[in-house]
């Protein structure tokens, strides 16, 4: 049974367009909206000290990356800095805290998006960079290419000089009890379905994939970023890899309509290409965020996934779709609205 798609769409205008250039650049809006994925987050099963555990981590992962644009940094950096307090925190399915694969390992992706230019960057199955979203970036500003995957990847973050970790530095207790539970649930499907549909149903099962982190931002200068890090889900299988390092799919930015993070059934946002997807329906269709988000999450349905997308534009609006029972996310913008929130 899906649940309603809910929104928290926040409109505003500039509002700045008749004054000059100069005047217009001061008073340009900026704001940043992240997210720590959406799935079975269900209020029974939250504590409320685990709630104010995930509260304080939203808020301080946003805060890092308006503190970016605040002082008048890109909207690159700040959605860096805004995932990368997402993976050193164990709550999230990112970095420190990444759900483990079949073998009981932590297999990573992340990307990231320049709304200016529309360079991407992306590193896939990795498993040593303490932050994959750094060496998304690396992939981004250092090579010709946009995705690198396995040990190529870990590689050239440990050339440039990027954190390197054991693998151990990333499992939790937490996520091998899931593990745990994953397995048992996979067994108990092998018993009665095919292989195919194993493999499937286990993808999409929304308890086995809580916590991906995302940011999209848009800075003073009017630029927009995207960016979103991940684990994955849990008991994937070996070398699979989602929709977070895919451009198009979990990732997408561009100046001139918006930047895009998305969290969720990966296999149904890369068949929808649920990113670029949010960005031409404001293109083509005129739709603003809450419309496209709305839309393209019906699309992922449409085809047996569900999720939530977390969007910003170049005058600020922003959306934060999903059709899961929760989303962990929360946004900052410039006029001082802000708002940390996990369920509905
Ligand atoms: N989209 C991620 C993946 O499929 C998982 C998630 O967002 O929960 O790898």
């Amino acid at each position: 049974m899906k649940h309603a798609i809910l929104t928290a769409l926040l409109l505003a205008t500039l509002g700045a367009c008749a004054t000059s250039p100069r005047k217009e650049a001061s008073m340009r809006r900026f704001g940043i909206v992240i997210h720590g994925g959406a799935g079975t987050i269900l209020r029974s099963e939250m504590t409320a000290e685990l709630e104010s555990d995930y509260r304080r981590a939203l808020g301080e992962a946003r805060d890092a990356g308006y503190a970016v644009l605040q002082r008048g940094g890109g909207a690159v950096d700040a959605v860096v800095a805004a995932v990368k307090v997402m993976e050193d925190s164990p709550l999230f399915n990112a970095g420190k805290g990444a759900v483990l694969n079949a073998a009981g390992d932590c297999e990573m992706d992340a990307s990231i998006m320049d709304g200016r230019t529309r360079a991407g960057g992306g590193v896939a199955i990795v498993r040593r960079i303490k932050n994959p979203i750094d060496a998304a970036r690396l992939v981004m500003d250092k090579t010709s290419h946009v995705l690198l995957a396995g040990t190529a990847a870990d590689d050239l973050a440990r050339s440039h000089g990027l954190a390197i970790v054991d693998p151990d530095y990333f499992k939790t207790e937490r996520r091998l009890q899931q593990w745990r539970k994953a397995r048992e649930l996979e067994q108990r499907k092998q018993s009665t379905r095919g292989l195919h549909e194993r493999v499937s149903d286990l993808a999409g099962d929304p308890e086995l994939r809580v916590g991906t982190v995302g940011a999209v931002a848009l800075d003073q200068a009017g630029n927009l970023a995207a960016a979103t890090s991940t684990g994955g889900r849990t008991h994937k299988a070996v070398g699979r890899v989602g929709d977070s390092p895919i451009l198009g799919a979990g990732t997408w930015a561009d100046n001139r309509f918006c930047a895009v993070s998305g969290t969720g059934h990966g296999e149904m946002f890369i068949r929808t290409t649920a990113a670029r997807d949010v960005a031409a329906h404001v293109e083509f269709q005129g739709m603003d965020l809450d419309q496209a988000t709305r839309a393209v999450i019906k699309n992922i349905e449409s085809v047996g996934g569900d999720g939530g997308l977390i969007a910003i534009d170049r005058h600020g609006n922003i959306a934060m779709n999903f059709d899961t029972p929760g989303m962990y996310r929360a946004f900052r913008l410039s006029d001082g609205t802000t708002s940390i929130a996990i369920f509905d």
